[in-house]
């Protein structure tokens, strides 16, 4: 049940301290996400059990796949002393018992409260012996106090660069690079594989969680399934002749490192989601290319067109509130502009400097109509007032909009992270032409199951 559920709205006081119902979850749930796209990588909370049980729980509830990780298992003595012990017992664990290629370390809120020094516990695990030759322990440091699930993710993917890219050659691989996807579910980095195909070039997709988090069922657990990036492939992304970041939140400070390290220039995108996002992606494969656009593609692009006109008449004029994610909050503000929904409300409880800037870009002469915050204030519940004294005729959010949705007879389309409460949006992407189909789909079904709804008799009609 909101909060609100039985007052009428009015005035809306500044609150300077309280957070009521985050737009925003906690860091290291983005880290361990990401570590899950390496191949045979065992994630690893640095911390106390409790963190570690949430954070995959979250993950296993969304995804309904089983999601491993280990813990360092805090007592208070830990607490108190450090967890370097605890640390050097569970890679010994990990590394003999489920033989993982990769741990990967993040910290929680208490271990970085206690201010313990990552890399130079795994240096004495490593020089005693603790890790075998050939494996490897990567770490992030993902405090909840500070960012979010995206800074989390984003700490966790430029680890990857710091651990593993390497430039072997002053010569990069000619048609080949790097795509960084994002916070995106595994069918989305299954589509940007996809398109990358399509268009000709080979690509090192990392982190990659398809294949990891929507495996196909064959009756036999796998601790440890085919899907993710490999080590090898992590190296090789030094020699790529360029890297395309997608999200300037998510993806863009891996993309950065890997630039600085081995001079991969790099080109940070929006989320592919939506009309022009999903352009911008094509334009900046199309300068790897050769400037080729293959005609499926095309063709995928024309049918969106299509179903954008078809679709205008019911949509022109709406307006939506949305929460969760910046990278996605901007793309899809792009998308609902494109199709003349006006993003009314939008939270995130992300911080940054760029999200505010990038949505004033996509608003453009609109702006004044909107409320965009961002922050530990921009949360569900400043949302809701605003819906209160002026309802919106969408959400798009995660899970926890479904109690405003109820409350206020809102349509809804689950997007983001966490879905809790549905099943298969991790097997249908939304990035793409194809994706953008798909959520046109979802935005025009449940905007017209409320009118068939709330339709006096007489004039609930067949067709609309
Ligand atoms: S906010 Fe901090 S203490 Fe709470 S679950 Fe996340 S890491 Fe653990």
């Amino acid at each position: 049940m909101t909060l609100l559920r039985h007052t009428h709205g009015g005035t809306i006081t500044e609150r300077q301290a309280l957070t009521i119902n985050p737009a925003k979850t906690c860091q290291p749930i983005g880290a361990m996400y990401a570590a899950l796209g390496i191949h045979r990588c065992l994630p690893h909370s640095h911390g106390s059990q409790g963190c570690c049980s949430y954070h995959r729980s979250t993950l296993s509830r969304h995804y309904k796949e089983p999601v491993m990780a280990a813990t360092s298992s805090f007592t208070e003595g830990s607490s108190v002393f450090g967890g370097q012990a605890n640390l050097h017992q569970a890679l010994q664990t990990a590394f003999t018992t489920y033989e993982p290629d990769v741990v990967a370390v993040h910290t929680t809120c208490l271990s970085e409260t206690i201010g313990d020094d990552i890399p130079q516990i795994v240096q004495k695990a490593t020089e005693e012996g603790l890790i075998p030759e050939g494996k490897y322990v990567i770490h992030a440091n993902t405090p909840s106090y500070v960012g979010s699930a995206c800074t989390g993710f984003a700490n966790m993917t430029t680890a990857m660069v710091d651990y593993f890219s390497a430039s072997a050659s002053p010569d990069k691989v000619a048609g080949r690079i790097n795509v960084i996807p994002g916070w995106v579910e595994p069918a989305d980095m299954r589509e940007i594989k996809r398109i990358v195909r399509l268009m000709g070039l080979e690509a090192i997709v990392f982190p990659d969680t398809s294949g990891v988090l929507d495996c196909p069922q064959t009756g036999k657990h796998e601790l440890f399934p085919r899907g993710g990036v490999t080590v090898d492939q992590l190296r090789a992304t030094g020699d790529s002749i360029g890297t395309i970041a997608l999200g300037p939140v998510c993806s863009g400070p891996a993309a950065a490192q890997l630039t600085t390290r081995c001079r991969v220039p790099n080109t940070v995108l929006p989320l592919p989601i939506g009309l022009h996002a999903t352009d911008a992606f094509i334009m900046a494969l199309r300068k790897y290319n050769g400037g080729k656009v293959p005609r499926e593609i095309a063709d995928e692009r024309g049918r969106l067109l299509d179903l954008i006109t078809d679709m205008h008449q019911y949509f022109y004029g709406r307006t939506a509130a949305l929460w969760g994610d910046p990278d996605q909050l901007a793309s899809l503000s792009q998308f609902l502009m494109t199709i003349d929904i006006l993003p009314k409300y939008v939270v995130t409880g992300t911080p940054g400097t760029k999200f505010l800037k990038r949505m004033g870009e996509v608003l453009g002469d609109r702006k004044s109509e909107a409320q965009v915050r961002q922050g530990p204030r921009a949360d569900m519940f400043l949302m809701h007032q605003w819906i209160k004294n002026e309802p919106v005729d969408l959400l798009i959010g995660n899970t926890y909009g479904k109690y405003i949705a109820r409350d206020e007879n809102i349509p809804f389309v689950r997007h983001g992270f966490p879905l809790l409460d549905r099943v298969g949006h991790q097997y249908i992407p939304t990035v793409g032409y194809a994706g953008a189909i798909r959520l046109l789909e979802q935005i025009l079904q449940v905007t017209l199951d409320k009118i068939d709804r709330e339709s006096p008799e007489e004039q609930f009609e067949l067709t609309l």
